[in-house]
């Protein structure tokens, strides 16, 4: 029984995802082919009909790049949250194919700092395994003896999401009230996607960062509207 580790490799994405954004921005105001305007891209344009579609709220055209991402490390209490993203693909490693004798396993930091429930967890996670094998000994089928297996239990997702629900997801899941793993892993998707494609991403990120707004009401972090507001602010 190991600890896991989060890791997010991005697999691949849409080639040269900001020309071909640009492209479509640009095809609904132009008599020239999307492969015309494709060529004619320049690094103004990038800059400037990215920022305007992003501000304005036009942003079916961003969802013409798509990222797609190899995730490992993370529990299945985070792909339960992340699944719930319905503007996207997933597959993900099952527990009735792949059986799950040894699985390494989340170590929450909370758990981790206290020695009393970090001894509790790892016992709890021990005789779940031990039992877990018994039940497969006993020839119960891994459909069946996966029903023991726990949220903490890690797990492996191929992700693909458009820049459009990327936005979406990194609007929600990179702000401070989401639960912190799948903000780690958020984070590290940002990280990759700014890497690619800067002059889209730039505009990705929580609302209180992105907008100065925070959503959350009486929910908020406490630190809503961080002072890092990123040209967008002209939109409110
Ligand atoms: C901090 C936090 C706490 C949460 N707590 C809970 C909780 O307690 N319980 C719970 O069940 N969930 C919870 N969620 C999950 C949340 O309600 C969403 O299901 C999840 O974040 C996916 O967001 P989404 O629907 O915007 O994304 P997607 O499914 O990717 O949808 C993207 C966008 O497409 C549009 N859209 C998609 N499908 C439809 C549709 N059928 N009809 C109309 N428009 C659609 C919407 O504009 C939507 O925002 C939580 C999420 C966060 C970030």
């Amino acid at each position: 029984m190991k600890q896991a580790k989060l890791k997010v490799t991005l697999l691949s994405h849409t080639k040269d995802p900001e020309r071909t954004i640009v492209a479509a921005i640009r095809q609904c105001y132009s008599q020239e082919s999307g492969a015309e305007l494709w060529e004619k891209v320049t690094d103004d344009q990038k800059k400037r009909l990215i920022k305007q579609v992003v501000a304005s709220g036009h942003t079916s055209t961003i969802e013409h790049a798509s990222f797609t991402f190899a995730i490992e490390g993370v529990s299945r209490a985070l792909t339960h949250q992340l699944v719930r993203h319905r503007i996207a693909s997933y597959s993900q490693k099952s527990q009735r194919y792949v059986k799950d004798g040894g699985f390494e396993f989340i170590l929450p930091p909370t758990i981790n700092k206290n020695s009393e429930a970090k001894k509790i967890y790892l016992n709890g996670l021990k005789n779940i395994q031990e039992n877990y094998g018994k039940l497969l000994a006993l020839e119960i089928p891994a459909e069946d003896a996966r029903m023991i297996l726990p949220n903490g239990c890690e797990t492996k997702i191929v992700v693909t999401m458009n820049c459009r629900s990327l936005f979406n997801f990194f609007a929600e899941r990179l702000c401070m009230r989401a639960q912190w793993e799948i903000r780690q892993m958020a984070t590290l998707m940002l990280v990759e996607c700014k890497k690619i494609a800067p002059d889209i991403f730039k505009y990705a990120g929580p609302t209180c960062v992105t907008e100065k707004i925070c959503w959350q009401g009486k929910l908020n972090c406490g630190k809503p509207a961080r002072n890092k507001s990123i040209e967008l602010r002209e939109r409110f």
